[in-house]
């Protein structure tokens, strides 16, 4: 992709194949290492719309060659722009990271130590250290490239060589996470000297293509975590290591977080000598395909199996006792170890009556689908999950992309309980917001964390389009942070203003699991959120790019834990609902989910599943051949999921979880939750994985008592009203009232949609400081007259009305700013006129409203 297209590779269902440190197969070092991403607490920079704020260059100290430093513009150097490099700096250290590969693991630990200790070659300073392992072939071997800079890396700054560069000349480096994590862990430059072999052989010129590919991809890496500029991101160890041995990762990854496992140097080396005994036993032949991304037979495993697919397949087309047991045999351990979960199991105890244990439907209640929208799925598709999802007492949820109106009016047994709130805001109308039961702020996805959604161009149609208030045939990829959330203060708004809109509707958040998830779910906790989602790294994707699949999240294990335990420890548990996705199917998924602290449980890829989905991994080239995850009619036509397999796929899940409950002698999920000695390894091998250390001497047993007091009386302040009147007399306003209008919005909406209200419409005039979000989500037939001026958020998600913000008659010559950021985000439609200037990023993803202003400040009018 990146030779053909200059850019990343898309890839769709998420990373179904086992992470490094569970995985049988010998795996890269970079495989266990994870690019952290932000959410809530700081934002993601966009590097496709703000790229002028970002920077790849490296900068290079003074030589006697260059008396004014050397700036590269990135940091991957082809072989010969790096002699020309050398020759500007010298004298060059190298040090090879090559080793005789049949000293095996002892020779392999003689490098690492060589490494480790920074040779001087003589008494001269050195100009440049070049880290190389240039000498690979038959005879020799490597170490890993990321474990050899982090070494010597560690040694120069030991030794105060820091001001010198270091560059990794490297045959292990190809694609934009590998250079990326080189450059966290130290490299000023990297020579990828089998990559440029490879793309100039394929292509003559091939490398440039690559190196730009790579670079947007950094761009990405650097933007995932809010930093605008490599040298920032240089050294900075912004990733996570997974499953290496606590000694391995002290040693040479300090600065970076560590979920430890079991991995030691030893093993590792050992599993790179096995590599490079794979490669050069079959000179002149292809290596075989592991399997990493898509089922190959006797290559990895998958989650998803052929065989997942076909038991489940044969249980949902027709029903009986004996497939679903079938299915569910798959879950206990003959696919081999996939997730982190499978390396537990519950254990039995007194069991009780199945009749006393919590019933089928009141489970059901705990599952959705997860956040699948229309334009990635076909219409036919997101109406069977919903129907299904409503017909069984659980919830479907919208996805981004908004929902058809029509289906309010004319079916609303098929609409969607959760509406989607993200950053692109696509269909995000006060009329949407008041159809909801749920309102579900994503903050990150599964599969892409620190990035936006995306639809490609060829999936946005003109239905596809008029939901999303878009123009047909063009890509939408939405901005990584949500415009209006640079804080968790900002997050808090954006929770009062929705649920303001509509006060019946649970407000969620869906985040991540990654390091340090459970302390920003606190802070999500005391934004006012009545549900935190943590998702899986392995969640699904219509679309996505392949890096961000494969490198980016942890288990859900290891977030959904962190996040009940401090919640618990910080007295939030019980104000809300805790709910976890991410490659659920099986009862034995539940259970686990259950006791690590889960409420709820969402259900992506197994959905698809049981309406038809063949693992085809084709969702992203709008190509699915069961007519699920396309726009193209001759497909469609093919859909041929019904919502009855679905909810025989759930109604059989439902009852056997009750089986398993009575078995552990436990009523209902919320008994498991916390309870820990429900659970121990499924090996003695496993019971040294730290990840999995579940003894703790506190108790995490805390049921949820949902504070029911907030909604009911939000309810009763808004209750329906006959009449909306016009208030000709005018209200004095402070930047302490905050939303002002949503409110009225929301009830207007709800009242036109009960047919209670034909208004010719409503006016009402206010003098002041507005406080934020005046105007948000304002519905048509409603003016709002302003004299003073706004805080930020003015007319956010404007939905139909109008807005006029003047100085009046203390208006000044120059011009006042009487608006401040991220004015009309997300509108749909209606009108604003501002009778001086707005702040930063005004009017960014509207998508219909008209708006006069005198000025707006940096990022005006984006997307
Ligand atoms: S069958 Fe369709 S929905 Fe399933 S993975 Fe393939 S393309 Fe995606």
């Amino acid at each position: 992709s990146a030779l053909v297209h200059g850019k990343e590779a898309d890839w769709s269902m998420g990373d179904d194949a086992p992470p490094a440190f569970l995985s049988t197969l010998p795996r890269t070092l970079w495989d266990y290492c994870k690019q952290r991403f932000a959410q809530v607490t700081n934002p993601p920079i966009d590097p496709l719309r703000e790229t002028h704020v970002m920077s790849l260059e490296v900068r290079l100290p003074a030589t006697a060659a260059a008396p004014g430093g050397i700036v590269l513009p990135g940091p991957i150097l082809t072989q010969g722009e790096f002699t020309d490099l050398a020759a500007q700096f010298g004298p060059v250290q190298t040090v090879d990271f090559s080793l005789p590969a049949n000293t095996g693991v002892p020779g392999a630990r003689g490098a690492v130590a060589q490494c480790s200790s920074t040779p001087l070659g003589g008494n001269a300073r050195p100009g440049l250290f070049l880290l190389s392992d240039r000498g690979i072939g038959p005879e020799r071997a490597t170490l890993p490239a990321l474990l050899a800079t982090a070494a010597l890396w560690k040694s120069m700054v030991r030794d105060g060589f820091s001001d010198v560069p270091l560059v990794v000349e490297t045959a292990q480096a190809f694609d934009t996470h590998h250079i990326a994590l080189l450059v966290a862990a130290g490299a000023s430059a990297v020579v990828p000297h089998l990559m440029e072999q490879l793309a100039e052989a394929e292509e003559p010129g091939g490398m440039m293509k690559v190196r730009d590919a790579i670079y947007a991809g950094l761009r990405k890496v650097l933007a995932r975590m809010g930093v605008s500029t490599l040298a920032s991101y240089r050294n900075s160890y912004l990733f996570e290591i997974v499953g290496l041995s606590e000694d391995l990762c002290t040693e040479f990854f300090e600065d970076a977080a560590d979920f430890a496992g079991q991995k030691s140097l030893d093993d590792l080396l050992a599993d790179y000598l096995r590599l490079h005994k794979q490669a050069f036993s079959r000179v002149g032949e292809d290596m075989p395909d592991a399997g990493l991304y898509r089922f190959r037979k006797g290559a990895e495993l998958h989650a998803n199996s052929p065989e997942v697919v076909r038991r489940l397949h044969a249980h949902v087309k027709a029903p009986d006792a004996g497939k679903y047991p079938a299915f569910e045999e798959l879950a206990d351990g003959n696919g081999g170890v996939v997730f982190l979960r499978d390396l537990l199991e519950t254990v039995a105890s007194m069991p009780v009556p199945i009749e006393e244990v919590e019933s089928a439907e009141s489970i059901l209640k705990r599952f959705s689908t997860q956040a699948m929208s229309l334009g990635s799925l076909s219409p036919e598709a997101h109406r069977t999950l919903a129907l299904a999802m409503n017909r069984l007492g659980g919830k479907s949820n919208t996805g981004e992309g908004g929902e058809d109106p029509a289906l309010w009016v004319n079916e609303p047994e098929a609409a969607n309980k959760i509406k989607q709130v993200a950053s692109g805001r696509f269909g995000v109308t006060s009329d949407y917001l008041v159809h909801a039961q749920e309102l579900e702020i994503k903050m990150a996805q599964g599969s892409k964390p620190g990035e936006g959604g995306q639809l490609p161009a060829r999936k946005v149609t003109p239905y596809i389009a008029r939901i999303r208030h878009a123009v047909p045939g063009t890509p939408l990829i939405s901005p990584p942070p949500h415009h209006d959330i640079y804080s968790i203060e900002d997050l808090a708004q954006l929770i009062h203003d929705l649920r303001a809109v509509n006060p019946r509707a649970r407000i969620g958040v869906k985040l991540v699991s990654g390091a340090g998830v459970g302390i920003i779910a606190a802070g999500v906790a005391k934004a006012g959120a009545d549900v935190i989602t943590i998702s899986g790294h392995n969640g699904g994707t219509g679309s996505s790019p392949l890096t961000s699949i494969k490198n980016t999240g942890l288990p859900w294990e290891i977030g959904l834990r962190e996040t009940h335990e401090t919640l618990v420890r910080a007295g939030l548990r019980s104000r809300l609902s805790l709910r976890v996705d991410g490659g659920l199917k099986f009862s034995r998924d539940i259970l686990i989910g259950a006791i690590l602290g889960a409420d709820e449980f969402g259900f992506g890829t197994a959905s698809l599943l049981a309406i038809g989905c063949v693992m085809a991994r084709q969702c992203h080239l709008n190509t699915c051949p069961v007519g699920i995850a396309t726009q193209d009619e001759t497909l469609r036509a093919r859909f041929s999921g019904k919502p009855e397999m679905v909810i025989a796929y759930f109604r059989a899940l439902a009852d056997e979880i009750r089986k398993k409950l009575a078995a552990l002698g436990a009523n209902s999920l919320t008994e498991l939750k916390g309870a820990y000695d429900c659970l121990r390894p499924r090996s003695p091998n496993y019971a040294e994985t730290p990840a999995l250390a579940l003894e703790s001497n506190m108790d995490f047993r805390i049921a949820p008592q949902q504070v029911p007091g907030l909604h009911a009386s939000l309810s009763e302040a808004h209750a329906p009203q006959d009449d909306f009147e016009s208030d000709l007399r005018t209200v004095s306003i402070r930047n302490s009232d905050r939303s002002i209008g949503a409110a009225l919005s929301g009830e207007l909406a709800r009242s036109r949609a009960a047919g209670r209200v034909s208004i010719p419409g409503i006016v009402k005039e206010f003098q002041g400081s507005a406080g934020q979000s005046f105007g948000a989500f304002l519905g048509s037939g409603i003016d709002f007259k302003l004299e003073g001026e706004a805080n930020d958020y003015v007319a956010k998600g404007l939905s139909g009305g109008t807005i006029a913000i003047t100085a009046g008659t203390g208006a000044s010559r120059r011009g006042d700013v009487l608006a401040g950021n991220t004015v009309l985000y997300g509108a749909t439609s209606g009108q604003l006129f501002v009778a001086g200037r707005a702040g930063e990023r005004f009017a960014i993803r509207n998508s219909g409203a008209l708006a006069v202003v005198e000025g707006v400040g940096q990022h005006g009018c984006e997307y």
